[in-house]
């Protein structure tokens, strides 16, 4: 592979040995990349902007022979997003969503919507709205760009159309089940027509139009429990920074 040039976020970054660093940038042209950057750790570079979590950088690198990550030759900082890191809540919702699509992303997995996906909602949080509504924006639309979207349009076990007020929500059948279909999970726990409504039109409107979208205190609440379950249940993870999130009361 000849020297390639593109843009990407920080998912990740390990020290290696004592001067080198091992990131793992989501980046615009070619997903998800392992890269090593060599001799960035000396004592007088200690902080470096574009090395920290969720900064998004232009860098240039190539293939090393027979090993599976690439060599960073450059690494430019284009965004630190300032403002998120003026509040511990909106840097752990920021963290919280490079976790996320760290686990959720395979090496080499091409997917400009997910890269996209993460500078809107970056860009959201750094403004003023709420560090939970975007966070919920996150997690519905990396759901439903993934294929993993809880099936809430129609009954999961049967098809029909779902009458919103009656319906009940199965964690492990993965979606909402019509009345005649409760009995397919005995666990299966009712659902505010408000989730329903709200999860389905963050999935379905274009991000500029999401901002619009308003939520009620109750249906936020449920939402979020609601998504934080089905994502440790069906993604089978469980972030560390979704654990701190909590704690701060995020
Ligand atoms: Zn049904």
């Amino acid at each position: 592979m000849a020297v390639q040039k593109t843009q990407g976020f920080i998912l990740k970054r390990e020290d290696v040995r004592e001067t080198s660093l091992a990131l793992t940038i989501y980046t615009r042209d070619f997903g998800k990349l392992k890269l090593i950057s060599k001799g960035v750790r000396s004592p007088d570079q200690r902080f470096v902007s574009a090395y920290e979590l969720f900064a998004l950088d232009d860098i240039v690198f190539y293939e090393r022979k027979k090993k599976n990550f690439f060599l960073l030759s450059q690494c430019e900082l284009i965004n630190f997003f300032p403002k998120v890191r003026e509040s511990l809540e909106r840097i752990s919702c920021a963290a919280y969503f490079v976790e996320l699509l760290n686990s959720v992303t395979q090496l080499g997995d091409k997917n400009f919507k997910l890269y996209e996906l993460l500078l809107n909602c970056l860009e959201l949080l750094s403004g003023k709205a709420s560090p939970k509504r975007v966070t919920r924006i996150f997690e519905i639309k990396l759901l439903s760009l993934l294929g993993f979207m809880p099936g809430i349009k129609s009954c999961v076990n049967c098809d029909r159309k779902l009458e919103k007020a009656k319906s009940r929500f199965s964690l492990s059948l993965g979606g909402a089940l019509c009345e005649t279909c409760f009995a397919r999970d005995k666990n299966a726990r009712s659902i505010l027509a408000g989730t329903i409504n709200f999860m389905s039109h963050i999935a379905d409107l274009p991000f500029d139009r999401i901002r619009h979208v308003k939520v009620a205190g109750r249906v936020g609440k449920e939402v979020e429990r609601l998504l934080k379950s089905f994502i440790g249940y069906h993604l089978e993870i469980r972030p560390k920074s979704m654990a701190f999130m909590e704690k701060i009361g995020v």
